[in-house]
């Protein structure tokens, strides 16, 4: 049998080991991917800190996964060996569910699959992936560049394009992070008037460099007083971890405005009036599903949307995972295999 290197996690809250295991055989639905690069995410602490009930250990994580497909398995069509593909957060779906035949597979009420979490993901040389989970990766788009944004692109990517936002409205992006730096650039690339919200002067470069209009140092302003003087945001994306962040903006949003929370966090604050007078909203946005993925790619590819990554091989993968999570890396963290 054929040997890969596989970084599990042995156990929650253990630390990261570098084993040897077998090729795994593709089952009935399912493809195999020979993994060439694959992003660290703030999310897979869930695997590595047993965040989630019923994780079953061994488990490797990782959602950000780009790579070939070199076996396919049973009942799979439309997907053949040889095709560079990406598999994100959506670990699948059962496709008969009254949700999935709404057209909303992302809430499958029979499965709640999550790549790297309920099964293996590509923090390895190969992984198993079913068909319904698989997204084309443009020719253009290096394996380290589409990685990220199988996660952090698509999560910012699918909730600016569905926020009602239209070009040429005020769109407001908080955080300068993983997921900012690539929100200031989708919402620009948008048609969105783009603004920037972070702490500190030091940001001001960076939030040009990526297409903002405007910057707010909501340490040194109010940044819903900010915003109001541009009119109010149609809507703000909120991709920081921080509840008072996120209930210090919701009074920058116009009328019918929408903020946008795509991170859990524990208790926001809420403005009930102003939600009320103003019809204003508050909403989250499950990041999406592979055809959503697909056309984050392809979006980025056409516009030239790309993360800012520092690269690791995989073996390294337990530092790249502390640079991601103490906050030092600027901005994703991408494992290489060398495949
Ligand atoms: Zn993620
Ligand atoms: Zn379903």
């Amino acid at each position: 049998m054929a040997k890969m290197r596989v970084v599990q996690v042995p156990e929650a809250k253990a630390p990261f080991e570098i084993v040897e295991r077998e090729v795994p055989e593709p089952v009935p639905g399912a493809v195999r991917i020979k993994v060439q690069a694959c992003g660290i995410c703030h999310s897979d602490s869930y695997t590595k800190d047993g965040l989630l009930p019923g994780i079953q250990y061994p488990r490797v994580p990782g959602h950000e996964v780009i790579g070939i497909i070199d076996a396919v398995g049973a009942n799979v069509q439309g997907w053949a060996a040889g095709q560079r593909v990406g598999v994100g957060w959506h670990g699948g779906n059962c496709g008969y569910c009254d949700t999935c035949r709404r057209g909303d597979p992302f809430a499958c009420e029979t499965e709640s699959l999550v790549t790297g979490i309920t099964s293996d993901g590509g923090y390895a040389d190969y992984m198993v992936a079913r068909a319904e989970t698989l997204a084309r990766v443009p020719e253009d788009l290096s394996n380290v560049d589409a990685a990220p944004l199988m996660c952090a692109g698509i999560t910012t990517f699918n909730a600016l394009r569905n926020s009602g936002a239209r070009p040429g409205e005020t769109v407001a992006v908080l955080g300068l992070g993983g997921l900012g730096h690539l929100g200031v650039q989708f919402a620009a690339k948008l048609g969105f008037r783009t603004v920037a919200i972070a702490r500190g002067q030091d940001k001001v470069p960076l939030a040009r460099q990526l297409g903002a209009y405007r910057y707010i140092d909501n340490a040194a302003e109010d940044p819903a007083a900010a915003l109001q003087k541009l009119g109010g945001a149609k809507a703000i994306l909120a991709t920081v971890t921080s509840a008072d962040a996120m209930s210090s903006v919701q009074g920058g949003l116009a009328v019918n405005g929408t903020l946008l929370v795509i991170g859990a966090v524990e208790a926001v604050k809420v403005d009930t009036l102003a939600l009320l007078r103003g019809r204003r909203s508050i909403k989250g946005w499950y990041s999406g599903t592979s055809i959503d993925s697909q056309e984050t790619l392809a979006f980025s590819a056409l516009t030239g949307v790309r993360p800012m990554t520092e690269i690791l091989p995989l073996e390294r993968a337990a530092e790249g995972y502390e640079r991601m999570m103490s906050g030092k890396a600027r901005f994703r963290v991408v494992l290489t295999t060398g495949n």
